[in-house]
């Protein structure tokens, strides 16, 4: 059996619009400021997709969905990670699992880890694991400007 592991990194800044909604792990958190993006700003989305990619060798989240293409304005992130596993299984590999920290002094990730973990195993089709830091005040994040999520993801191809 091949394995391969892969690494995602997306950052988004906190949005002052008070329509903008966040939106983390496919899950609307409410009672907080959104982040700017393109799509849903779904960093979580965005830095698993990334990862999964990342170990297929098949670029990256930009490559596949170019920002500059209307088609994917104010999309679901949820929708390109299931784009983004189509992809990873079309080349014939199946997830193992995934871990994902986000860095973010706010909101607190605690209320919202099971069900963004339950709602990111249904479309990954594995375990996939949510973690988070703070920056301890310091820096772009630890001013609350903005969130980042780092994710690992693990492949294999076939038989054990
Ligand atoms: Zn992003």
């Amino acid at each position: 059996m091949t394995m391969r592991i892969g690494h995602g990194f997306d950052l988004h800044r906190f949005s002052d619009d008070p329509a903008r909604v966040l939106v983390l792990g496919g899950i609307t958190i409410d009672g907080h400021r959104g982040l700017i993006g393109h799509s849903d700003a779904d960093a979580i989305c965005h830095a698993i997709a990334d990862a999964l990619l990342s170990a297929a060798q098949l670029g990256d989240l930009g490559q596949h969905f170019p920002d500059t293409d209307p088609q994917w304005n104010g999309v679901a992130s949820t929708l390109l990670l299931r784009e983004v596993v189509g992809l990873v299984h079309a080349n014939g590999w199946s997830v193992a699992n995934c871990a994902v920290t986000v860095l973010a002094e706010t909101p607190k990730m605690k209320p919202h880890r099971a069900a963004i973990q339950e709602l990111l195993e249904s479309i990954v089709g594995a375990p996939v694991s949510v973690s988070a830091t703070t920056m301890e005040r310091l820096g772009p994040i630890g001013e609350g400007l903005c969130l980042a999520a780092e994710a690992v993801a693990l492949l294999e191809k076939g038989s054990r």
